[in-house]
């Protein structure tokens, strides 16, 4: 998909329709620097805004995730490669999401065997250091391996706005978090909160 040529579209289409940014995103009740983004390539509009965006432009899905206007006679054609472009990258995310727990499950039984050979197994000294120093960077990395996948897998969603958003590898560290939610400043609104990981859009 795109995101370019779809941005271009919607800038296009919202100006014929002589409505700004900033009156296109209260129409919409979304902030103006989200549809900036759209327009500028940098984000497809989520799947529960598509509808009302199209329905104000006066346009098809089809039309919006094509970037342009399809004609009757390539309609069926595109609007099989926009779902599949969709679904691929739903696919990808949920398959990274998938990496991510086997990386976590296999580090904690790699790091529980090492803790265990030095706990209980008669060993000399430095050969019991060596194989917790190496338990521990075990964790390290696959901690780190696994936090990096989840990143990278689908979006995080802001409470207040809605937006969906990638953090960075930093922000996401330094987050407060439980099981399926992170607490993230929001690129979009600016406001801070418990942002959902959704795995798809
Ligand atoms: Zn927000």
């Amino acid at each position: 998909m795109n995101q370019i040529k779809i941005g271009k579209f919607i800038s296009e289409t919202r100006k014929s329709k002589n409505l700004t940014q900033r009156q296109l995103a209260e129409l919409l009740s979304i902030s103006d620097k989200t549809v900036s983004k759209w327009e500028c390539g940098k984000g497809l509009p989520e799947v529960s805004l598509m509808l009302p965006l199209c329905n104000i432009l006066n346009i098809t899905v089809n039309d919006l995730l094509s970037g342009e206007r399809v004609s009757i006679v390539d309609y069926q054609n595109k609007a099989e490669e926009n779902m599949m472009d969709l679904m691929k990258e739903n696919e990808e995310n949920k398959k990274r999401m998938a990496l991510s727990i086997i990386c976590g499950v296999i580090t904690i039984i790699a790091v529980c065997s090492l803790v265990i050979i030095a706990s209980y197994i008669s060993l000399p000294v430095i050969v019991r250091i060596l194989v917790l120093v190496l338990a521990f960077a075990t964790a390290v990395a696959g901690i780190g391996a696994a936090a990096m996948l989840e990143v990278k897998a689908g979006y995080f969603e802001c409470p207040h706005c809605k937006a969906l958003f990638v953090p960075t590898m930093g922000e996401y560290v330094k987050g407060y978090h439980t099981f399926t939610k992170r607490r993230l400043t929001c690129p979009e609104c600016n406001k801070t909160g418990m942002c959902r990981h959704r795995v798809v859009r």
